[in-house]
């Protein structure tokens, strides 16, 4: 069977880099949504509670629950029906108009539009929208932001990050003003992490960095990570192809001189992008996919057993013209997981 292998050791070592940034293991919360970027939600999380990570994000409440006793607090981040709620959880709110329908006394995040323009309310609503969570009795927990691109070489970043502080005072003034707790603070997901030299939030979002990956768009100096993923097929059958036999659909594969080639049960079924004849990929061992992947295999010029068809995903998100995170994210959550 196919299966992702993850490398506890490696993530242990993602988790140390990542400590060290923020300053504390108190400071990191780990970012769970989409299965964990498909490396397994349960999983991921159980290493990170081990390693003492306390704070964790998620998309929705269906993922909350699944790690619901292994963190302090999670916050979830696109949720618009409340309808099972624990006091471990923090509701990020995506704009004035979703106060509405929101519960009673529950925890929320108010996210921030400082730039994205995708969700949150705007930095001159603010006072509005903590007057009419306080209505509810909703507790404000955190107040946060997200950049729209901390991973390149852009004014952006520190042009988000001054509107922010503006963000930070004006909350801080609300707060004293009406008697409210100081909510915690944070902005930065592994990119804007990564850039920041003086770090000073109450917690950065880290997401990518814990798998192991970073791009640093070849212009910042960030610290090498490891991959936790590696994915594996099983061999299904073995057959010898004489030289001008073609191999798969549309046989865009042919062999030019006699060879051996085998199947393996992995396709873009189980969440594998397809590759075809335009996009050459070899295997860490140097095996070729051959021709096109269909929806549960694709051949190899090997008979092994079981192969490594990667262990680090920038080559194939190259080849695909997208992003690392599309890769893993993808790859379907049946696929077995084994912690090695
Ligand atoms: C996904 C997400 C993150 C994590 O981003 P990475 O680049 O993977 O670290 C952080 N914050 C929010 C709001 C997100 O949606």
């Amino acid at each position: 069977m196919a299966k992702i292998l993850l490398n506890k050791e490696n993530l242990l070592y993602n988790f140390g880099v990542i400590s060290k940034q923020t300053g504390s293991v108190e400071k990191v919360a780990v970012v769970l949504k989409d299965n964990a970027y498909g490396h397994g939600l349960l999983e991921i999380a159980t290493m990170a509670s081990e390693f003492g990570i306390k704070k964790a994000v998620v998309k929705s409440i269906e993922e909350a629950l699944v790690i619901e006793k292994l963190f302090d607090d999670i916050l979830i981040l696109a949720q618009k029906d409340i309808h099972t709620y624990s006091h471990t959880f923090h509701i990020a709110l995506n704009s004035l108009d979703a106060i509405k329908n929101l519960p009673e006394n529950i925890n929320v995040h108010i996210k921030v539009d400082t730039g994205m323009h995708r969700n949150g309310v705007m930095p001159e609503e603010l006072e509005t929208a903590i007057l009419g969570l306080l209505e509810k009795n909703i507790k404000i927990t955190g107040v946060f932001t997200h950049h729209k691109n901390s991973d390149e070489l852009t004014t952006d970043f520190y042009w988000q990050k001054s509107v922010f502080k503006g963000v930070k005072e004006n909350v801080k003034t609300i707060c004293e003003k009406l008697s409210l707790a100081i909510p915690a603070f944070h902005s930065c997901n592994s990119a804007a992490l990564f850039r920041t030299t003086d770090f000073d939030e109450d917690f950065a979002r880290v997401g990518i960095a814990t798998y192991g990956y970073l791009d640093n768009a070849g212009v910042f100096d960030f610290p090498v990570l490891k991959p936790v993923m590696s994915l594996w097929a099983s061999r299904l059958a073995t057959r010898e192809l004489k030289k001008g036999q073609s191999v798969g659909y549309g046989g865009t594969f042919t062999a030019s001189e006699d060879m051996t080639v085998s199947t393996y049960d992995l396709g873009y079924g189980d969440g594998f992008l397809r590759l075809n004849e335009r996009t050459a990929y070899t295997t860490p061992k140097g095996y070729k996919v051959l021709g096109r992947v269909s929806m549960d295999n694709l051949s190899l010029n090997t008979k092994d057993e079981d192969v490594c068809i990667f262990d680090d995903v920038h080559v194939l998100a190259k080849l695909h013209d997208t992003i690392t995170y599309e890769i893993t994210t993808t790859l379907s959550p049946f696929i077995k997981k084994e912690i090695v």
